[in-house]
C-alpha cells in the first residue's frame, strides 16, 4: 500500500512527490506526460519564478520531471479514473487497475466541470471515462467516443476491435491515427438521452447518433466524479491553509485549488500537503 498518491505529474504534485520522497514515504506519481498534458507547457516564457528568468514552460517542466527522478520518485503512467474512499485508506482505479493508499494528494490542475447534459445522470448507465475499463461491455454493440486530445484515439481504435460499430466525435482538430472502421464526425456534443442506459447523443449541427455507449475521454475526470464527496467551492476544491479538503485524509495543491494559477504557488502548496500527509500518516500509523 501506498504513503501518498499524487493525482498529477504538473509543477503541485511533483513538489508534493519531492517532499513526499524526502521523508521516506512510499510515494507514486499518477498521471499522464507532463510535457504533454501540464498547463505550464503552454507557457512561451515565465519571468516571475525565482531563479529561472526568462525560461520557457516546455524547459521549466522537464527540469521539475528531470529534478523528481533524480530524487527516485516513482510515476505511473495514465489517468486515475475515480477514487473510492475505504475505512482508512483509498482505492485508485487508474484506467482499471486498482491501487491502495493512505493518503491522497489531488493536484489535478484546473478540470473542465462542465458535463455534456445527461453525462452525470447516465454516469455507470452507459456513460464511461475509461475505454480499457468498460470497452468490453461494449462488444458487438455501438458506441460513441467524444475525447479531447491524440491520446483518444488509441481508445477509440481499441472499440474499433470490440464493438459493431464507433463513431468518434474529436473535440481537437488533429484525427491522424484512426481507424478506418470509425466513423469521424466533427461536431459538438449537446446531450446524452436514454432511458434506464443511454440510446442517444445529440449533436449540435448532425442528427443525433443511437448508441449505447458513450466514452468521455479527456486528460481530465471532473473532481467531483473523481472523488465522491469531496467540496467544491467556486469551481475549485475547498481547502484550508494546510491543504487539507473536506475528506480526511486527502489534500489538493496547485491550479486545483484555485486563483492565482501561478508555478509558484501550486509547488508551495504542493510542499505544504506533502508535508501535512506526512504528518497525518505518523499520526494514524
Ligand atoms: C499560456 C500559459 C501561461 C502561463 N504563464 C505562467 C507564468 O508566466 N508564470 C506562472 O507562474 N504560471 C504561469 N502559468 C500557469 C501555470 O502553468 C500553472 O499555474 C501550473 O502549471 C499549475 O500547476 P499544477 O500542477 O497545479 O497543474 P498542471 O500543471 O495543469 O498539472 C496538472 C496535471 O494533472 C493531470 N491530471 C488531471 N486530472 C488527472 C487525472 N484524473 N488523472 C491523472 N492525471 C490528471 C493533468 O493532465 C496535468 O498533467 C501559465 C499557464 C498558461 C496556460
Amino acid at each position: 500500500m501506498l504513503d501518498i498518491a499524487i493525482i498529477g505529474s504538473g509543477p503541485a504534485g511533483l513538489s508534493a512527490a519531492i517532499n513526499g520522497v524526502i521523508r521516506n514515504k512510499e510515494v507514486k506519481v499518477f498521471g499522464t506526460d507532463p510535457e504533454k498534458s501540464s498547463y505550464l507547457r503552454k507557457a512561451e516564457k515565465i519571468d516571475n519564478y525565482l531563479g529561472m528568468p526568462g525560461i520557457s514552460g516546455e524547459e521549466m517542466i522537464r527540469k521539475f520531471v528531470e529534478h523528481a527522478k533524480e530524487m527516485g520518485v516513482q510515476f505511473h503512467s495514465g489517468r486515475v479514473i475515480q477514487i473510492f474512499q475505504m475505512d482508512d485508506y483509498f482505492t485508485l482505479n487508474v484506467e482499471n487497475e486498482f491501487i491502495d493508499a493512505k493518503t491522497i494528494i489531488l493536484a489535478n490542475g484546473i478540470v473542465n466541470e462542465k458535463a455534456i447534459e445527461g453525462e452525470t445522470e447516465f454516469l455507470g448507465r452507459g456513460v464511461s471515462y475509461c475505454a480499457t475499463c468498460d470497452g468490453p461491455l461494449y462488444r458487438g454493440k455501438t458506441a460513441v467516443l467524444v475525447g479531447d486530445s491524440e491520446a483518444a484515439e488509441e481508445d477509440v481504435n481499441y472499440l474499433a476491435e470490440v464493438c459493431e460499430k464507433v463513431y468518434y466525435v474529436p473535440l481537437h482538430k488533429k484525427t491522424e491515427k484512426v481507424d478506418s472502421r470509425v466513423e469521424v464526425i466533427h461536431d459538438k456534443p449537446v446531450a446524452i438521452e436514454g432511458e434506464e442506459t443511454v440510446k442517444t447523443l445529440k449533436l449540435k449541427d448532425n442528427e443525433e447518433l443511437n448508441v449505447n455507449g458513450v466514452f468521455i475521454i479527456k486528460d481530465t475526470v471532473p473532481t467531483t466524479q473523481l472523488l465522491q464527496g469531496i467540496e467544491i467551492v467556486d469551481k475549485a476544491i475547498k481547502v484550508n491553509q494546510y491543504m487539507e479538503t473536506n475528506l480526511k485524509g486527502v489534500y489538493a495543491a496547485g491550479d486545483c485549488t484555485g486563483r492565482p494559477f501561478q508555478v509558484a504557488k501550486a509547488v508551495g502548496q504542493g510542499t505544504t500537503a506533502a508535508l501535512q500527509a506526512v504528518s497525518y500518516l505518523h499520526k494514524n500509523s
